[in-house]
């Protein structure tokens, strides 16, 4: 007699499995080599055909200098670490593939590699927002997460982590296409604002008041387009980013690129209905940019009363609980009192879920079966 029990958060078997890394395998050295070999040569070609590969709004804000040092450094220490890696630890392939791409990056120029003028052309390719918001996001996140972890001992290449990266790689590619369906699409069925008076009112308020509104109106928003990803309309969509079982900076990047779409049209849509000045709604661009990573982190800080004032890892850690009760609950993104005021607030004192996840749903890994997911026949 056999008996059977089967748990309530089913490990599937998966191609998307964890790395654990420990120093001295050359793991560490090798990946490091990968990375800064392919962020130089990324950043080498960047230069090299802006029009094509980087983003008008981003170039605007470039301190090229800068750039071009942070280019040398990163040639440089891919080429170290990969010199490095076939010494003590034989040359493993990570490391062939940062050398090859130091060396590819060094032909294409190096830190001097010449810069055409160009025009912004809205098609192109946010590779330059591909690699430095990945980077600058991975050096902040990833250092707090090690000092201040929830779940400790959780690995940086988790399982489920490929996949995140590869969203993550679609949407920041994408980024130019994500920002003209949503930024110039919107505005011009709308004509911009509902009325010419509730602009002008809006816009007569000092700037940090109409960022207060902003946040309030964007989660407002926010909350009843997730609600309905929630509802079976929308569910099997919204899946995709509730299917990570371990959380981290990267694991929000995981969302379905209809989601990401008719997410920032409605949400940028309702912003700019009401009329809210422009820096006004970058600034909350660039709010829902971080707190959207912050959220998900693994980061175990309990915030005290802060947790029920603006939305933080613990409060979006149980909307990813995966007891379906719990998930459908803490729908907000910035601000708890939204959820508190239709009745979906809920925050155990000092708990967390105990595991993430869609136990009833057998979403694959992988950025193109997810993609393809919602439209296959259960
Ligand atoms: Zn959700």
């Amino acid at each position: 007699l056999v008996t059977v029990v089967v748990s309530s958060n089913v490990t599937r078997p998966t191609s998307d499995a964890e790395i654990v890394l420990k120093l001295g395998e050359g793991r560490i050295s090798g990946g490091l080599a990968a990375l800064l070999g392919l962020a130089a040569l990324g950043g080498a070609l960047c230069f090299r055909f802006p029009g094509l590969l980087t983003t008008g709004e981003l170039r605007a804000t470039y301190d090229v200098a800068l750039l071009r040092e942070a280019l040398f450094w990163c040639i440089a220490a891919a080429s170290v670490l990969g010199a490095l890696n076939f010494l003590f630890a034989n040359g493993r392939p990570a490391a062939i593939v940062g050398i090859v791409a130091a060396t590819a990056a060094m032909l294409c120029g190096g830190p001097d590699v010449e810069t055409p003028g160009t025009s912004a052309s809205p098609l192109a390719i946010g590779l330059d927002w591909l690699i430095l918001g990945l980077m600058v996001l991975a050096l902040v996140f990833i250092p707090i997460e090690k000092a201040f972890p929830h779940r400790r001992g959780q690995a940086i290449l988790r399982r489920g982590w490929r996949t995140d990266l590869q969203h993550a790689a679609l949407t920041h590619l994408l980024i130019s296409w994500i920002l003209l369906a949503t930024l110039n699409a919107v505005p011009a069925l709308f004509d911009h604002a509902l009325a010419d008076a509730l602009q002008a009112a809006v816009r007569a308020w000092p700037p940090l008041v109409q960022f207060v509104a902003a946040v309030f109106c964007a989660d407002l928003a926010q909350y009843w387009i997730h609600r309905l990803y929630h509802t079976r309309l929308l569910w099997r969509v919204h899946a995709i980013h509730h299917s990570s079982q371990a959380l981290d900076w990267l694991a929000g990047s995981r969302m379905h690129i209809l989601e990401v779409l008719l997410t920032r049209a409605a949400v940028l849509g309702a912003l700019l209905l009401i009329g809210f000045d422009q820096p006004v709604v970058d600034t909350w661009v660039v709010l829902v940019g971080v707190q959207a990573v912050f959220v998900h982190a693994n980061v175990g800080i309990g915030f005290g009363w802060l947790g029920r004032i603006v939305v933080t890892p613990r409060y979006h850690h149980w909307h990813h609980s995966d007891d379906r009760a719990a998930a459908d609950t803490n729908f907000a993104v910035h601000l708890p009192v939204i959820d508190m005021l239709f009745g979906t607030f809920r925050l155990p004192k000092a708990e967390w879920p105990r595991s993430y996840g869609v136990p009833d749903e057998p979403v694959p890994d992988g950025l193109l079966r997810q993609t393809l997911y919602p439209f296959r026949r259960r």
